[in-house]
C-alpha cells in the first residue's frame, strides 16, 4: 500500500491550498477527488471570475457557533497573503467594490496557479472517498478503488451546496464517525421562495433590481434586491439568507436613506402632484403601481393615515418567505463540523491526532463577497503548515 505524509480528501480551494503549503515543506501528498477535475466551485465562483478574497475578512463577516474560531487562521493566512499569492502568479485582478478582489480574466487563471503549486502531489481523480481506519502510525484511507496509507488525513470535502458540481456528505460522515458533532446544516447565500399568494401580486416585478436595506433578526444588509419569478434574489436576499431561519420575517426598506412619511408631508402643502409621481425619480413604474396601489391619489388630498400606510410599505415592507431555493441554488452550507473540537490554530481535531478539517465542511460560513474562499484558503494553509 502506498504511503503519504498526508492524504487530502477534496481537490477544492481549501484542499489544494493545504496541499501547496505542505508540499513547500517537503511533505508527500495525495489528493482524492471524486470529480474528474479539481476546483469545480472555484471555476463557477464570482460568476466565473472568482471573488477570491475580501480585505475586510474578520470574524464579523462569518457566521459560526464559535465566532472567534476563524480569527487565528485569517491572521496566519490573511487576505493580503492571498492577494500576494495571486500576484506572485501574475494574475490580473480588479476590485468590484473596495477590497473585494476578482480575477480580471476568468477563474481559470487561479485554477492554473493552484494546480501549478500542487503539481508534485499525486492526484486520484474520479475516486470516491469511502472512509478511513486509524492505525498505530496514522490512517488507512479507503476509496472505492484503492487504499492509501498516511500519517495525516485532511478532510477538505466541502459542504452540500450546489450538488450539480459533485458534493457529498463524506466529510460530515467521517467527522461523526470519530465523535465530532455536527451543527445542523442548512443552505445559505441562497434566494428566497415566496408563497404563491404573494407571487400573484409580485410576478409583474420580475427582473426589477433595487438597492434596499433588509433587516432580518438583528442584522441589516444594504445591497441590491432582485425580484424573480419565484421570489427574491440578488445580493441582498442571498446575504439575508445567511442570517435567516424558517418563519422569520424580512423587513425591506426600499428607500433606506429617506424617511418617506416626512418626505411626503413636506411635499403635501400646495402640491398638485399625484402620490405615485413623487416616486418616479426612485422606482420603475411597475414597482410604484405595486407599492402604492392606487394610481389616482393626489398628494394634497391624501389623509396622513394613508400616507403613513404607503410610507411604511416603502420603508418597512415586511414579508415572511416560504423558504429558500435549497442546497441546489445555495452558494454555501451554513453549519457543519462543530469547531469546538478542532484547534483554531492548526485545524487539527482535538479528538484524533493528525486528523485535520478545512474549508466549508467546518461550521464557519462567510458572507457574500469573497469571505468563503478566503476562509477555504486560510484554513487550508493552516492545516498544510501543521500536518
Ligand atoms: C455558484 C457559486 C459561486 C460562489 N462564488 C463565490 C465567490 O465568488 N467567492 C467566495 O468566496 N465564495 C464563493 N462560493 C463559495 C466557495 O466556492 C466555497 O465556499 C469554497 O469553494 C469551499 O471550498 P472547500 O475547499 O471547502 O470545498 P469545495 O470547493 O466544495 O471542495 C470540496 C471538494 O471535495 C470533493 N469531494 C466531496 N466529497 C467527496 C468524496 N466523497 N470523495 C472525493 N472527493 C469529494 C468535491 O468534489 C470538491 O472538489 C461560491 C459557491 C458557489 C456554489
Amino acid at each position: 500500500m502506498k504511503h503519504f505524509d498526508a492524504v487530502i480528501i477534496g481537490a477544492g480551494a481549501s484542499g489544494l491550498m493545504c496541499a501547496a503549503t505542505a508540499l513547500r515543506r517537503g511533505k508527500s501528498i495525495a489528493v482524492i477527488e471524486h470529480n474528474p477535475k479539481a476546483l469545480q466551485k472555484v471555476s463557477v465562483s464570482g460568476g466565473g471570475k472568482c471573488n477570491f478574497t475580501n480585505m475586510a475578512a474578520s470574524k464579523e463577516h462569518y457566521l459560526s457557533s464559535n465566532p472567534d474560531f476563524c480569527i487565528s487562521a485569517l491572521k496566519q493566512f490573511s487576505p493580503r497573503d492571498m492577494l500576494q499569492f495571486v500576484q506572485n502568479h501574475r494574475i490580473k485582478t480588479y476590485q468590484k467594490t473596495p477590497g473585494r478582489f476578482f480575477c480580471s480574466e476568468t477563474s481559470a487563471v487561479l485554477i492554473k496557479a493552484l494546480l501549478q503549486e500542487t503539481s508534485a502531489a499525486e492526484f486520484f481523480y474520479n475516486t470516491v472517498f469511502k472512509g478511513f481506519e486509524q492505525t498505530k502510525n496514522g490512517f488507512i484511507v479507503k476509496t472505492e478503488k484503492n487504499s492509501l496509507e498516511c500519517t495525516s488525513l485532511v478532510i477538505s470535502c466541502g459542504g452540500l451546496s450546489y450538488p450539480g458540481l459533485g458534493v457529498s456528505s463524506a466529510g460530515y460522515d467521517a467527522a461523526k464517525k470519530t465523535g465530532h458533532r455536527i451543527i445542523p446544516c442548512r443552505p445559505a447565500l441562497v434566494p428566497f421562495n415566496l408563497d404563491s399568494s404573494v407571487m400573484k401580486h409580485l410576478k409583474y416585478l420580475q427582473g426589477i433590481s433595487l438597492p434596499v436595506e433588509i433587516k432580518t433578526g438583528s442584522r441589516r444588509i444594504k445591497e441590491d434586491l432582485l425580484f424573480t419569478h419565484f421570489g427574491l434574489s440578488g445580493p441582498a436576499a442571498l446575504q439575508a439568507s445567511l442570517y435567516w431561519n424558517k418563519g422569520m420575517p424580512l423587513q425591506i426598506n426600499f428607500l433606506p436613506e429617506t424617511d418617506v412619511f416626512a418626505h411626503l408631508k413636506s411635499l403635501k402643502q400646495n402640491s398638485k402632484q399625484k402620490v405615485n409621481t413623487v416616486f418616479k425619480a426612485f422606482f420603475p413604474d411597475k414597482f410604484i403601481n405595486f407599492i402604492i396601489g392606487e394610481p389616482s391619489l393626489f398628494l394634497a388630498e391624501t389623509p396622513d393615515k394613508k400616507l403613513r400606510e404607503i410610507s411604511s410599505r416603502i420603508n418597512a415592507w415586511t414579508i415572511v418567505p416560504a423558504g429558500t431555493r435549497g442546497f441546489r441554488q445555495a452558494e454555501v452550507t451554513a453549519g457543519g463540523i462543530d469547531t469546538a473540537d478542532v484547534s483554531s490554530r492548526t485545524m487539527e481535531s482535538k479528538k484524533i491526532k493528525n486528523l485535520y478539517f478545512t474549508g466549508e465542511v467546518l461550521d464557519i460560513t462567510g458572507e457574500l463577497g469573497g469571505f468563503n474562499l478566503q476562509w477555504a484558503f486560510s484554513s487550508g494553509y493552516v492545516a498544510g503548515k501543521n500536518l
